[in-house]
């Protein structure tokens, strides 16, 4: 059986950061879940799919076939063969991916491919709904946030050491959004788990967070030996 950290909550709250440093720590894969409806986004972008017309969507999320490997422990994501990691992080494939989650057959495509990852692995996984739907029986279930200034402006940061051109006012309009339609959707919203420990990290650093969820896993039972 393996060991799970699922770590949910809305864009821009530190959760990869935090969830590559504890997987790190704690020698288990990183299964960032984002980056998978990004590339499924990408895809849809690529073809010019309208993300409201539901059955181009449909079709189109059958032909993509994403795959995950780990090069020197970083996620590696394949969308028909081909590692398309570096074209990911933009607001326009962040959008899309929001607009085009919300499809059931993107959905079903996407956890299962998650659901075995977590099946054969000791992971941390983060996402929007992997405490609620796609790993209800996690050893620790983490709803991680943060005000939606220090959001952005962590967005703003992270795109601009890219060499990316953004407009911060821009970014945290992008990411309220998104959270709204993450949180109102019908299928699988963004929302914690019952049993989910809420972190704010809007005034903690990246090691206090780590820290703070390293201790909920040691208190929590071990099945690792
Ligand atoms: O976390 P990230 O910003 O990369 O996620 C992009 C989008 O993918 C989110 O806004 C959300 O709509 C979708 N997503 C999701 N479920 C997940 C992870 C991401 O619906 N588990």
């Amino acid at each position: 059986m393996s060991y799970q950290i699922a770590i949910d909550g809305p864009a821009g709250a530190g959760k990869s950061t935090i969830a590559r440093k504890v997987a790190k720590a704690k020698e288990f894969i990183y299964v960032d879940t984002g980056a998978m409806y990004r590339a499924m986004a990408y895809y849809l972008l690529c073809n010019h799919i309208d993300p409201e017309d539901t059955k181009a969507v449909e079709k189109s999320c059958m032909e993509a076939d994403i795959t995950i490997c780990y090069e020197e422990g970083e996620q590696a994501v394949f969308l028909n063969g081909k590692n398309v990691n570096d074209v990911l992080r933009t607001e326009e494939v962040g959008n899309m991916a929001s607009l085009t989650s919300k499809n059931p057959k993107v959905r079903l495509r996407l956890t299962s491919l998650q659901k075995a990852l977590a099946e054969k692995n000791n992971v941390v996984m983060d996402g929007r709904d992997i405490g609620t739907c796609v790993l209800p029986e996690a050893d620790v279930k983490i709803f991680l946030t943060a005000s939606a200034g220090v959001r952005a402006k962590r967005r703003f940061d992270e795109l601009s050491a890219k060499g990316q051109e953004c407009d911060i006012q821009k970014i945290e309009e992008d990411i309220i959004k998104r959270d709204e339609q993450d949180m109102n959707r019908k299928i699988a919203p963004l929302k914690p788990a019952e049993d989910a420990v809420f972190i704010d990290s809007s005034y903690m650093s990246i090691d206090e967070v780590a820290n703070e969820i390293m201790t909920l896993c040691e208190k929590s039972t071990s099945k690792i030996n």
